[in-house]
């Protein structure tokens, strides 16, 4: 059976009855180049809704390769459908928790409604007027891609 991990901030992580969830990353062990893989890469950013828009995937893969200093490779293994990156190859001897942690800080950046009533991963995306809404209570923001930093200061 598919582990599960809530998408949410840390203080929900042991709630078995929150509503927003993913599939726990699947990490091989590494290879003798010593990269692994995760193998269930398209589902995971399926249920994170990345595949919303290309550019919010590459920023994904950007911040795993920026956090993990190192580079990753996409392998497109669907058949059907050749523009999904189905596993990601991350050099590195990595493990599920060095993966699994930095999708957390990923999520609670970029995936939860910055609204601390709030924080629900219901973010909409709209790539035309450059605006993101959150779907849960409302607030709508400009879609900045350094949105931590701003939210700072
Ligand atoms: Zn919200």
């Amino acid at each position: 059976m598919n582990q599960r991990v809530n998408i949410g901030p840390k203080e929900i992580m042991n709630d078995s009855f929150y509503r927003y969830y993913r599939e726990k990353a699947k990490v091989t062990c590494p290879n003798k180049q010593g990269q692994i893989t995760i193998t269930n890469f398209a589902t995971i950013t399926r249920q994170l809704e990345l595949e919303q828009s290309t550019e919010r995937l590459a920023s994904f893969i950007k911040y795993l390769k920026k956090e993990f200093g190192t580079n990753v490779k996409e392998l497109k293994n669907d058949k059907k459908n050749k523009n999904v990156t189905t596993d990601l190859v991350i050099n590195g001897h990595l493990t599920v928790d060095d993966i699994e942690s930095k999708i957390q800080a990923f999520t609670e950046i970029y995936i939860l409604c910055p609204s601390e009533q709030c924080r629900k991963p219901e973010l909409a995306f709209n790539i035309e007027d450059n605006t993101v809404q959150c779907k849960a209570c409302g607030i709508s923001f400009l879609y900045n891609k350094d949105k931590k930093k701003s939210k700072k200061k």
